[in-house]
């Protein structure tokens, strides 16, 4: 697939000529952006539903048709089904008018083709629709889910025997997934050294206990006997939380000050549902500094921690980021956890560590020590994941998985299986099912079987995704370099990591203001609303979040600072056809298309 500069034209000649066995396969995994492989897709699932319908048949044929052949040729029976047919296909081309996210030349969001194996996986469990929330309501949908998870435990580095997970509506909710559970342990610890104080043993202050790890923690409950009941006066999530907190006050001798979360300023905006569904308060949320790449400061995480134990306020909770959502960078999470490991070393505090890659996840699949185009710290960062306490991993981003697909994935059965709740009115099988443990309720096993299927053909290895993946950083470094020979006022910001481009068009020493100004009408050109040329997104990076970033940053072309915001345009190179060969060559058709529309704004301003 090299060489690729010199290739613009799409005759026919010169189609699949130098590629490789192993990069022709991995064209069989998408539709293609001509709908290429439609031939044998469509016999495939004409194939799949013939399957389903027989399987119909073959169940209780006794029973005999409840529709005959003559009630199908009355004029009533026919009309509807017109009718039917009529606004499905109205409806199909009203979506027809949708963002077509599959074309290489959408490169905005983290949206783009879904596989084949995903969207077959998908399909087919619509046939069957079972509610993976029991297994009374999905036998097979369960056992599935299981396999699934399975695989993105080995995927990102735990254990399959210790580890457990489930698959949710998408990222936020993995995100409350886990936090859930870390405030859940909170509750436990804390109220058990309470329960140690009131029997006279004063050594443990509040924000000790609550950190007391799992080893203390079983060794109170057994030197007391204690059972639940007796903890349920100090548990916070079990009793009058106003109570609860007197009542924390009063043995621990001195005020009950609460659980703080530490979040990177770079985190996604479904941190902020969290803080009002958790009810901690905005307050209890501490955005960590990031540094002038856009990544978490660990430094600065140590210090907060460090503060934090000086003003007795036990963190819940640390997060970092694997693929930001703005900028696609990855949180040193190996740095971090160190971090996290000293204070266990020193002070016997166990902090959660729970990292949200609901992007950048998949990522794990490359062969990172093998490639030239991974940078140190997103290999280290990577490897680490398999020493934090949880995961969140969206297979509807870089899975290539249909929405809605995302998953939680936490490294110890016991911090997972949290809750005891059962409804009554539904029979789990075992207290191993997931059922009770989940936020969401009915659940569809789609995104698990697409993620199955997809796992499965594809793979979750360095031959499989990681070879999807990493040639998507190539294209990104590709167009990076097409880019910045193509107009010096170009800048791009200088460190990504994975995937997504962000860049402006500035003139040195010009105000941000003027810049940002620039960067919104090419937004405009290349913005969502009808189909033009190419697809491109933006993000606003603000100060204070990302004040070292924008001084580094700005600093290359001696910006004035007239404004505390950054507009750039954001690229998310994800598009499986976005480099080959065989057709239009996408990153040359976008530096023309993007120099020609700088072109028209400079005319227009002069
Ligand atoms: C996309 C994303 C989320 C939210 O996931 P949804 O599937 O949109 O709910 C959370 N965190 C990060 C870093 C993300 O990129």
């Amino acid at each position: 697939m090299e060489n690729i500069l010199e290739k613009s034209t799409n005759t026919p000649e010169n189609q699949s000529t130098d590629c490789k066995p192993d990069d022709i396969a991995l064209k069989s995994f998408f539709l293609g952006p001509q709908a290429e492989n439609s031939p044998w897709v469509k016999e495939l699932v004409n194939e799949l539903l013939n399957l389903w319908f027989d399987w119909r048949k073959s169940l209780y044929p006794e029973d005999g048709p409840a529709i005959s052949q003559s009630d199908m040729i009355t004029p009533e029976f026919i009309q509807r089904k017109e009718a039917i047919r009529e606004k499905a296909v109205e409806i199909m081309k009203r979506l027809q008018n949708e963002v077509p996210s599959f074309s290489p030349r959408y490169i905005g969001h983290m949206i783009t083709e879904v596989s084949v194996p995903a969207l077959l996986g998908h399909i087919i469990t619509l046939l069957y629709n079972p509610n993976n929330i029991s297994g009374e309501s999905s036998r097979v949908g369960i056992l599935l889910e299981d396999e699934a998870i399975k695989d993105l435990l080995e995927m990102v580095g735990y254990s399959t025997t210790y580890g457990s997970g489930h698959f949710t509506s998408g990222g936020t909710v993995a995100n409350l997934e886990g936090i859930l559970r870390a405030r859940d342990r909170f509750a436990k610890w804390l109220a058990a050294g309470a329960v140690n104080r009131s029997y006279g043993d004063k050594k443990m202050s509040a924000f000790d206990a609550s950190l007391m790890g799992w080893t203390r923690y079983d060794e109170l409950r057994f030197e007391y006997e204690l059972t639940d009941d007796d903890l349920r006066p100090f548990h916070i999530l079990r009793s009058n939380p106003a109570d609860v907190f007197r009542k924390l006050s009063h043995v621990y001798e001195s005020d009950y000050a609460g659980p703080v979360v530490l979040v990177p300023q770079n985190k996604h905006y479904s941190w902020n549902k969290a803080v009002d569904i958790l009810g901690l308060g905005e307050e209890a949320f501490i955005g960590i500094e990031t540094d002038e790449h856009g990544r978490m400061c660990h430094k600065s995480l140590k210090q907060t921690i460090e503060d934090c134990a000086r003003k007795q306020r036990p963190p819940m909770m640390v997060v970092s980021v694997a693929g930001t959502t703005e900028l696609g960078e990855m949180d040193p999470i190996h740095k971090i956890q160190t971090v996290l490991d000293h204070f266990k070393q020193e002070y016997g505090w166990h902090i959660w560590h729970h990292v949200d890659a609901a992007y950048g996840g998949f990522l794990c699949t490359i062969d990172t020590a093998a490639s030239d185009v991974i940078s140190e710290n997103m290999t280290f960062a990577l490897d680490a994941i398999r020493r934090t306490n949880s995961v969140t991993i969206d297979p509807h981003k870089l899975g290539y998985v249909p929405y809605a697909s995302g998953a939680f994935l936490c490294s110890s059965k016991r911090e997972y299986y949290y809750r005891k709740s059962i409804a009554p009115y539904i029979n789990f099988m075992s207290t191993m099912e997931r059922g009770p443990q989940t936020l969401e309720g009915s659940r569809s096993a789609a995104g698990a079987v697409s993620t199955w299927l997809t796992a499965r053909t594809i793979g979750l290895g360095a031959e499989g995704y990681g070879r999807i993946l990493e040639r998507t950083i190539r294209s990104r470094i590709k167009l990076e370099k097409l880019l910045a020979d193509s107009d010096n006022r170009i800048r791009i910001f200088p460190h990504a990591e994975t995937n997504i481009i962000t860049l402006c068009v500035a003139e040195a020493n010009e105000s941000l203001g003027k810049t940002n100004e620039r960067t919104l009408a090419l937004y405009d050109v290349f913005g969502p609303n009808e189909n033009h040329e190419f697809f491109v997104s933006k993000t606003t990076l603000k100060r204070p979040a990302y004040n070292r970033l924008i001084d580094a940053f700005t600093e290359s072309w001696n910006a004035v600072h007239d404004t505390h915001e950054l507009v750039l345009l954001r690229i998310t190179v994800m598009n499986p056809f976005f480099d080959t060969k065989d057709n239009l060559n996408y990153p040359v058709a976008f530096v023309k298309a993007l120099q020609e529309q700088l072109l028209r704004l400079t005319a227009n301003s002069n």
